[in-house]
């Protein structure tokens, strides 16, 4: 018979918006924001063939994701849904095994658990799926998901445009280093394929 812990599978937990859904231009506050509607929905370049290869690997994949327009009074459960619907049909045959948001904000409502950079969506994810943290992926575009997979004892890819000498300086700044900085998502599967080894891949 098994152990329990040799039952544990490792995940890959990805940000939402700007990792799997490109962000949309909000020219009513020169801002860019999540999608709404389903409209709005763009799938990001390779994200679903991301996801193919990560579930042939065997990680599960957890998607995780701060929604505070829902405490805001921007967006509502409905919205949120088609959203979801929408980014799931966008990603087929790509499918996740476990999507948690966040629908709080600490200015509209009491602090809770889930919004990163706190682990809790994780630590959820974790219990319910049956995944070992510590063999375990965040990979996000922002700072609050470095600081939320190293909470959770994750390894962490930052995917970022912007210039790596830059974001390294400000999450240093934080205590946040990413383990990896990488540009798109073909590099976010080449660190967890532990292929990269170019100069900005920090191990
Ligand atoms: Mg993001
Ligand atoms: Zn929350």
């Amino acid at each position: 018979m098994l152990d329990a812990a040799q039952t544990l599978s490792p995940a890959v937990f990805l940000d939402r918006d700007g990792v799997l859904n490109e962000m949309v231009y909000d020219p009513t506050h020169g801002l860019l924001d999540s999608p709404r509607r389903a409209e709005q929905v763009v799938a990001v370049h390779n994200a679903k063939e991301l996801l193919l290869e990560l579930r042939l690997m065997g990680y599960k994949i957890i998607v995780v994701t701060n929604q505070p327009g829902i405490a805001k009074g921007t967006l509502t459960s409905s919205d949120l849904h088609t959203v979801h619907e929408t980014l799931d049909a966008a990603l087929a045959p790509a499918t996740w095994d476990a999507l948690e948001f966040c629908p709080h904000h600490p200015e509209f409502g009491v602090a809770c658990e889930c919004r990163k950079p706190k682990p809790g969506m994780l630590m959820k994810a974790a219990l319910e799926n049956h995944i070992d943290l510590s063999k375990s992926w965040m990979v996000g575009d922002g700072l609050v998901d470095v600081q939320a997979g190293r909470a959770a004892g994750c390894k962490t890819v930052l995917v970022t445009k912007l210039k790596v000498n830059v974001v390294e300086r400000f999450f240093e700044m934080q205590g946040a280093e990413p383990d990896f900085v990488v540009r798109n998502l073909v590099e976010v599967l080449g660190c967890i394929r532990g292929e990269l080894t170019f100069q900005k891949c920090r191990e």
